[in-house]
């Protein structure tokens, strides 16, 4: 980042001044830190704050609850029936998709195997799957169990990618690489969209291309690039995706989850699922029939009734995503933001022996993340923060992921947590 950063308060607050979203932190509830001031909170990237606007959203589900009970589902403003529905097109605007290629449910690891059943169809011959090295517990998890229920075994079926020896990230043409060895073996390729440990942002149009080349298919958990980055993943072709709600989506702990699934798959009832009536055609979901014919779409993958409680909860803190302009406003104060946490970072002149940087420079292959690999005293760093107010996150063995996030962080959060960084290297 060439801009001209300062690393005073006063400059700071310039930057604030001239912030277009500078309001929208109002709109959040902020945690106090030790000393009772504002916290500088930059765990976004694991639970977003809370939305001001959550709790009367819910109370409203409540108030439908207590007046009209199982009428709710037919009768007020938001009838439960078709609740679901009116986050569809927020939704889609917000990853890049048709309306008829979303759906808001479940939670998302539930998604994940749902979707993988449909798309992780292995052969004896291509059974393959791509995905990387230390990812996602969660995911880790899902595709371990899936390959077994296919009857494959992990260590032979999962491929997992890892950087060059000596860097810390993937490079693009690795990843395309690999895909053309695996060639006709590879069944399925499931990456993060942004690497839940190092920040890194991949590019899902390349991958997705590379693996359609050898007739893989591709799909991204996008639990840390939903509400993150800019998502076109109709454009770039995409199979599959989902991403949780609760992290740059504030919309609550174990908040609900969103879908992707490609238009062209959507007029294919043959294509493999696991069914249940909220799937049905709507038309004859009450008819109690045999024969299950899913709804066009990713809406054919519903199994439930929808969680009107989540959904309303994320549904307040989507509008205040488009109230703010979108992804596209998001990301311009983003990418200034931890420009000038990254500034700071390189201020304090740490040796690499201290202190690495491991998410890419390049703005384009980052989110708002950074995350620090502390060689020594991390954990001690970590704690440092917190008692001066800075809540940031730590992963094991020791890395700090600090997370500005554009709706609610300000460059004042960003200075502040400079100088507790500065004051902890001089010593
Ligand atoms: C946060 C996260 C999860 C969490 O999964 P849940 O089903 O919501 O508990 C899974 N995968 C990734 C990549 C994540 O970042």
């Amino acid at each position: 980042m060439t801009f001209p950063f300062e690393p005073t308060p006063e400059f700071a607050a310039r930057l604030d001044e001239q912030d277009p979203l500078r309001f929208f932190r109002s709109q959040f509830h902020i945690p106090l830190a030790p000393d009772g001031q504002e916290a500088v909170y930059f765990c976004g990237n694991s639970l977003g704050l809370q939305p001001r606007a959550a709790r009367a959203a819910v109370e409203q589900q409540f108030a439908s609850w207590e007046e009209r009970a199982v009428e709710g589902h037919f009768l007020g403003d938001d009838p439960w029936m078709h609740y679901h529905q009116t986050l569809t097109d927020v939704t889609a605007q917000l990853v890049g998709a048709r309306p008829l290629e979303v759906v808001v449910m479940n939670n998302l690891t539930v998604n994940l195997h749902l979707l993988l059943l449909s798309f992780y169809r292995p052969t004896p011959t291509r059974y393959k799957v791509l995905m990387e090295g230390g990812a996602f517990p969660s995911d880790q998890y899902a595709l371990e169990s899936q390959v077994k229920l296919h009857g494959f075994r992990p260590d032979d079926a999962i491929v997992e990618l890892v950087p060059r020896p000596g860097e810390h990230t993937l490079r693009t043409e690795d990843i395309e690489a690999t895909i053309r060895e695996l060639g006709d073996s590879l069944a399925t390729i499931i990456l993060g969209g942004v690497n839940y440990y190092t920040g890194q942002v991949f590019d899902m149009a390349a991958i997705t291309r590379a693996g359609h080349a050898v007739g893989a298919t591709v799909g991204f958990d996008l639990a840390h690039a939903a509400g993150n980055i800019e998502l076109h993943l109709h454009d770039w072709d995409v199979d599959f995706a989902c991403w949780c709600s609760y992290k740059y989506l504030n919309s609550g702990p174990g908040g609900t989850s969103g879908v992707f699934v490609h238009e062209r798959f959507a007029h294919s009832p043959e294509l493999p699922r696991l069914a249940g009536w909220w799937g049905h055609d709507p038309a004859e979901r009450f008819q109690m029939k045999k024969g299950f014919r899913p709804m066009p779409g990713a809406a054919g993958w519903q199994l439930s009734n929808a969680q009107i409680f989540p959904l309303a909860i994320h549904r307040a803190a989507l509008a205040i995503v488009a109230e703010a302009g979108g992804m596209p406003a998001l990301r311009r104060k983003s990418e200034l933001l931890t420009g000038y946490l990254e500034f700071l970072l390189r201020r304090l002149n740490l040796p690499a022996s201290r202190l690495e940087i491991i998410t890419p420079t390049d703005p384009a292959q980052r989110g708002c993340q950074l995350s620090l690999l502390v060689h020594e005293g991390g954990r001690a760093l970590f704690e440092h923060l917190a008692a001066a107010g800075v809540i940031a996150d730590w992963r094991e063995p020791n890395v700090i992921r600090l997370a500005p996030v554009p709706l609610y962080n300000s460059f004042r959060d960003v200075q502040r947590a400079g100088a507790v960084l500065a004051a902890w290297a001089e010593v």
